[in-house]
């Protein structure tokens, strides 16, 4: 067996390039396992804006800096291939906290190593099914508490999290606006359904279209952007209204200089809250999510688009799709054609 790897050369100053990374391929002998520990091959990765932040020196993430010359982290879809874990004996499918390689050991104590159910294949299991999806329904759902006929504002809108909360938005009965870059992306999110109408900040004045399409003010803002886009929702929000922090994209590539807040005083007198969170803070709510959403999934309700890129090769460049607007949908590079088995 050989292990392909990706390891964090330096740490990038804005958007990746080649240099932040030494590939590494090695013979790799399979390690005698502890109780307990589990032998995984990666076969496919979700490129999350998140392992951009990672790279960073800890800047108070919920998981510690990638160390330097360390394979880069990163959620995956693997098979196992030997086992000391009753639970995940060898064969089975899993999606956990990986990293850029081909075989790894997890030990039983890591977080978010949970089942691919069956019928569902790798590449389901980080798309449809997986952590970016049950980002959005925890977030729509237990953060955002939508109502029928409330105002839903989803920026990121036409990306694997926004997609899927703005369409969740319209199964519970909400009013969906979309923000997205560029004509494409806005025309695919209307005529597919996802929202009602969509803003292209782009070239669109953002408060101003936000403020015209949301005359009585938004219930519900879904941010995965930060930055300009956070402050023109807070400024339009109706009262009660909540803001629900998914992520802040527009400052991973500049150490977040971008997302100062001001009139925080309209929270104060619309009883506005916000709050962030984590999809990992609702594990145990995470069987009931996926059979919820692979009913809507069957039921033609919930669509999901999949930007899946072929070769451990195109790991570290894929990234920057995620930053340049140029993924189409969850992005996902599968570095084993196995990534299409579904059992
Ligand atoms: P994604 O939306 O599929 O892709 C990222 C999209 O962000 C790009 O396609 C681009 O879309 C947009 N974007 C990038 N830079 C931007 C900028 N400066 N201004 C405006 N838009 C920008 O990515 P994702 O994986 O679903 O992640 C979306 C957000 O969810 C991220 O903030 C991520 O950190 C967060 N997240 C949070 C959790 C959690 O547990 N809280 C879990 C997963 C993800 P356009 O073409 O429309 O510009």
């Amino acid at each position: 067996m050989r292990n392909r790897q990706w390891l964090l050369a330096r740490r990038p100053d804005g958007l990746c390039v080649p240099d932040d990374f030494l590939y590494r391929d090695e013979p790799y002998a399979a390690p005698d396992l502890r109780e307990g520990e589990i032998l995984i091959r990666n076969l496919a990765f979700l490129c999350a804006p998140t392992i951009r932040n990672w790279m960073d020196e800890s800047t108070g993430n919920f998981m510690p800096s990638i160390a330097l010359g360390e394979p880069v982290r990163d959620p995956s879809a693997a098979r196992v291939i030997a086992s000391a874990n009753p639970d995940f004996p060898a064969g089975s499918r899993v999606c956990t906290i990986a990293n850029w390689q081909d075989f790894e050991v997890v030990a039983p104590t890591r977080a978010l190593i949970r089942p691919i159910p069956d019928g569902f294949s790798f590449i389901d299991a980080l798309g449809p099914v997986g952590m970016n999806a049950l980002t959005a329904y925890f977030g729509l759902i237990e953060i955002g508490k939508p109502k029928t006929g409330e105002t839903l504002l989803v920026s990121g809108a036409a990306g694997s999290v926004g997609s899927v909360a703005a369409q969740i938005g319209k199964i519970l009965g909400c009013r969906v606006i979309g923000i997205a870059g560029g004509t494409d992306k806005c025309t695919w999110l209307v005529e597919q359904g996802c929202v009602d109408q969509c803003i292209d900040y782009k070239c669109d004045d953002i408060a101003q279209q936000i403020a015209a399409l949301c005359p009585q003010g938004v219930d519900i803002y879904f941010d995965n952007v930060g930055g300009a886009m956070l402050q023109a929702a807070v400024d339009n929000m109706a009262r009660h209204g909540r803001v629900v922090l998914c992520g802040q994209i527009s400052g991973y590539n500049d150490g977040a200089t971008e997302n100062r807040l001001g009139n925080l005083m309209r929270l104060v007198y619309g009883s506005i809250r916000m709050e962030g969170f984590l999809a990992s803070n609702f594990i145990a709510q995470f069987p009931e999510a996926m059979s919820r959403l692979a009913r809507w999934i069957e039921e033609g309700r919930l669509l999901h688009r999949e930007d899946v890129r072929a070769g451990i090769e195109v790991l570290p460049m894929s990234l920057n799709a995620l930053f340049d607007g140029s993924n189409q949908g969850t992005l996902i590079v599968q570095i084993s054609d196995d990534a299409s088995q579904s059992a």
